[in-house]
């Protein structure tokens, strides 16, 4: 926490029950307005999405309602949606935010900004277009869906950046593959929404498209896309610590994990008036990375998203999650990406069995055990029984596989 932040944050708290009705019941017995140091910053209890669901509809504003200009509405899979109240501030500041992301992937006043994220309740694509609006380039304001219309406005109005979820610039760049188009377009940069998507298949679109992918953070808790982006070196994500303060923790007991370490991205807001929120825990698992980008932006850089704390399971101390296997797997040879985790306690030890396919045989096959084992011990820091299976072994599921089965409890 650096001196401007922690100036921000104490201010934040030293009126939020006055302004706050969530907040001043959510934290009725603490004394936040007396809170003057990060040790006890980081004793406040978080806030999570179903906190900001019981307060549906508008619980959660922290200003009279004629300062709320437009709210934006996550939809989440469990039935009430969360509702975010903007002011005329929040809307601006989340504009300028945004032009910062553009200026980061170096788009500039002359680029025409093809922005298929949807418009409406969800915050993506009116962030889009803020932004471009706010840096002065030309907005082209599609909307997902109609691939048709997509490509021939891509063609005749010469976009130059694509913005998009990774799957739909994945389904555009296998159409224009087909029709066999992309010399007639004019697409140099590609602004992507932050989510796990290998390296090999974010390459292969990239090559496609003959763009420069970025990748761009947010959530709409949090004003929405824009919090963050990834830079030249995509090396990580650039993060606009000077309106949000982040941390890691551990998902399991809360804790405050060290720069490095993987954990539980969680955001307190430093300018939001509508509904300021303190210790938002976001469920995305990510690093701080340390140091300097060697790009000299002073922003801190957290990891790509590597998953969702769901995803997550502890075992001999060791925090781990299926992208960490899926990483190594993809760096050897003989190995597909098809793998099952199983963890056992057998006389007073946790096992963890890795099942993984191989065309290999014999020696081949021995040695691929070795390396995936040896792998996983210096990457994740745990020790694995490897078995390689036959291509096929192991089941598949149109549905999102479960590659994990913890069978200790
Ligand atoms: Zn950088």
């Amino acid at each position: 926490m650096n001196e401007y932040q922690k100036e921000m944050i104490m201010r934040e708290l030293s009126t939020l029950k006055s302004h706050s009705p969530f907040y001043a019941q959510k934290y009725k017995d603490i004394e936040v307005e007396n809170i003057k140091t990060q040790e006890e910053f980081e004793k406040l209890p978080f806030t999570d999405k179903a906190d900001l669901r019981e307060a549906y509809p508008l619980g959660l504003a922290a200003v009279p309602e004629k300062d709320i200009v437009r709210i934006h509405s996550s939809s989440g899979t469990t039935g009430t949606p969360v509702v975010i109240p903007y002011t005329k501030k929040d809307v601006e500041d989340w504009a300028i935010i945004f032009e910062r992301c553009y200026v980061m992937a170096g788009v500039t006043d002359k680029d025409r900004i093809h922005i298929t994220p949807g418009y409406g309740l969800w915050t993506a694509g009116i962030g889009f277009q803020a932004g471009c609006e706010r840096l002065g380039a030309m907005a082209i304001p599609m909307g997902p869906g109609n691939t048709d219309k997509q490509l021939r406005m891509m063609e005749d109005l010469k976009s130059t950046v694509l913005c998009a979820t990774s799957s739909y610039a994945l389904l555009l760049s296998e159409e224009i593959k087909k029709r066999g188009i992309r010399d007639k377009l004019c697409l140099k940069k590609g602004i992507i929404g932050s989510e796990r998507w290998g390296d090999k298949m974010r390459n292969s679109i990239a090559n496609e498209l003959g763009v420069d992918f970025y990748d761009i953070y947010g959530l709409t808790e949090i004003y929405g896309p824009g919090i963050g982006i990834s830079c030249d070196y995509r090396n990580g994500i650039h993060m606009w610590d000077d309106y949000i303060y982040f941390e890691i923790i551990d998902p399991k007991t809360g804790k405050n994990l060290p720069d490095g370490e993987i954990g539980e991205l969680v955001i307190t807001t430093l300018r939001k008036e509508g509904a300021p929120l303190i210790r938002y825990r976001t469920h995305d698992l990510t690093r701080i990375i340390p140091g300097e980008c060697p790009c000299g932006s002073r922003f801190p850089r957290i990891d790509i998203i590597v998953g969702r704390t769901d995803d997550m399971i502890k075992v001999k101390g060791v925090n781990m999650f299926p992208a960490q296997f899926e990483e190594i797997l993809a760096t050897m040879k003989d190995a597909t990406s098809e793998y099952q985790i199983m963890i056992d306690h057998l006389e007073g030890k946790d096992i963890i069995t890795v099942y993984f396919e191989t065309n290999a045989v014999g020696d081949v096959r021995e040695a691929a055990e070795k390396e995936l084992m040896e792998k996983v011990k210096s990457k994740i820091g745990v020790t694995i029984v490897p078995k390689a299976v036959d291509i096929g072994y192991l089941p598949r599921s149109e549905k999102k596989t479960n590659r994990i089965f913890d069978n200790r409890y």
